[in-house]
Formats: C-alpha cells, sequence, structure tokens
C-alpha cells in the first residue's frame, strides 16, 4: 500500500499541460501504453502482458549507435543538427511519418506517432500483433535494432537526459495519426520494403554512386522488395539501406 502511494506521488500523466512540471526532472521516461504514466522509469515501466491501451509508437534514432562516416563530409554535433540536416527531411517524405511529432531525446531523436483514438489491446493476441506491427514501423528508419517495440518509453519535454545531461525538446509537433494510417503503412513496408524505406531515406529510385559500396560508377535502383547496384553489390536487401548508417558493433543486431 505504501508503495502503490508513493509510486502515484512520483507519477503523472502526461497531458501537455503539465509539460513544465518536468523540468529538470533527471532521467524521467514517459510511457506510451494505459495512462501514459510520466516518471522514473521504474515507476512508469509495463510489462507487455499489462499493455491495454496503445497511446503511441517510438521510432529511436539514437546518435550514439550512427556510424558518423554515413553522413559523408558532416558528421551531425548534436541531436538538432542530426533533425535539422536529415531528420526531418526523412520524415517529410513519407505521409504517415511527417506525422510524426519529434523529441530531441538528449541522445537523439524520439520519432513519436501519437494514435487518436487509441488501440485498446483487449488480448494477449492483440499485443502480439501491434508489437510486430510497431517493430515494422521501426524499421522505416536507422532506429536501433534492439529497442523494445510496444513497450517504449520516451522521456518527457523538459526532463534531463542523465546520460548526456542534455534537455528533452519538442524539435517538431505531431499531428495525431489513425490505426488506419498505421496498418496501411506497415502493408506498405511489407509489399515494399526497399522502395518505402528508399525513398524515405533517399527521395529517390535511384543513387549513384551505390550508398553501400560507395564506388564511383555504380548505381543503385530502389525495387519493391529489393535494391539492385550495378556495378559492384549486386541485388541488396532493405536492412543494408538501413545499416548504412549505423555502426557495425550494433547492425549485427538487426534480423536479417
Ligand atoms: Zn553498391
Amino acid at each position: 500500500m505504501v508503495i502503490t502511494e508513493r509510486s502515484k506521488m512520483k507519477t503523472e500523466s502526461a497531458t501537455n499541460d503539465n509539460r513544465c512540471l518536468h523540468l529538470g526532472k533527471v532521467g524521467w521516461r514517459e510511457c506510451l501504453l494505459n495512462d501514459r504514466r510520466v516518471g522514473p522509469t521504474e515507476h512508469v515501466s509495463v510489462a507487455a502482458e499489462q499493455a491495454g491501451m496503445l497511446h503511441g509508437i517510438m521510432i529511436d534514432l539514437d546518435l550514439n549507435i550512427f556510424d558518423p562516416g554515413a553522413f559523408n563530409a558532416k558528421a551531425p554535433q548534436s541531436p538538432t543538427e542530426f533533425f535539422d540536416d536529415h531528420v526531418a527531411r526523412w520524415l517529410d517524405r513519407s505521409t504517415l511519418l511527417r506525422k510524426a511529432e519529434a523529441r530531441c531525446s538528449g541522445n537523439g531523436i524520439h520519432v513519436l506517432l501519437w494514435l487518436d483514438p487509441p488501440i485498446p489491446l483487449i488480448s494477449a493476441s492483440d499485443r502480439k500483433l501491434w508489437d510486430a506491427c510497431i517493430r515494422i514501423v521501426q524499421t522505416s528508419l536507422p532506429s536501433d535494432p534492439d529497442a523494445p517495440g510496444l513497450t517504449s518509453l520516451t522521456r518527457p519535454i523538459g526532463s534531463i537526459n542523465e546520460k548526456s545531461n542534455l534537455e528533452v525538446k519538442l524539435l517538431r509537433e505531431g499531428q495525431p495519426v489513425t490505426q488506419d494510417e498505421i496498418i496501411t503503412f506497415r502493408n506498405e513496408m511489407i509489399s515494399a520494403p526497399f522502395k518505402t524505406v528508399h525513398r524515405i531515406l533517399a527521395g529517390d529510385e535511384h543513387q549513384s554512386p551505390c550508398p553501400i559500396c560507395r564506388k564511383d560508377g555504380t548505381t543503385l535502383t530502389a525495387m519493391d522488395r529489393t535494391g539492385m547496384c550495378y556495378g559492384s553489390c549486386g541485388k541488396v536487401k532493405p536492412e543494408r539501406l538501413l545499416d548504412v548508417f549505423l555502426r557495425p558493433r550494433r547492425s549485427e543486431g538487426r534480423t536479417k
């Protein structure tokens, strides 16, 4: 009972109105499930089997796992620079992702798709289906392959990232999205994974030179399920497009 009371004191539900309450809170997290608790991780985490309502989907773009060499001459020096120079353009190329909220997480960018109405998760099979759907949405960007799906936690605006000491800031206001919009995007990612990811990251169906081998005279052409590098790599899987951005050590975790 005592623990419950203390837990109530240390957590709040996330709304736009109480953002100022999170100012200076070190290491706080915001849950995307149930009543969207905000507070220390141990007070707001929800186990997958206790997920009853899904409010948002997060794609975690952690600069620490990005390969600075992937950005040609100019590797981003801060999460804000990363957003302005790269992530904003990626999001704008997708009819779904351009509706996402973007936060500077202190380590990188949290891309957040807020659901309106939220999605009730009634059964274990609902939770399993939505966890799988979220993981597909997450692979549309070079996100952390080890990140959780359904149980992702973001950081509340105004709080302090305990690792970087940077304040969590709103970089772009989002618009709510519907379940149907998420499912449509998931279906595109299943039927044309290479073309969808390539369009988001490159904005076109061709890149010269190929971003994977980077050899002079090569061209990467996006087809629905694979790419073709003329001149060097040959047939390319969608995962390779994402791994171009990630340090090799971490990219090994992605399911091939
Ligand atoms: Zn190539």
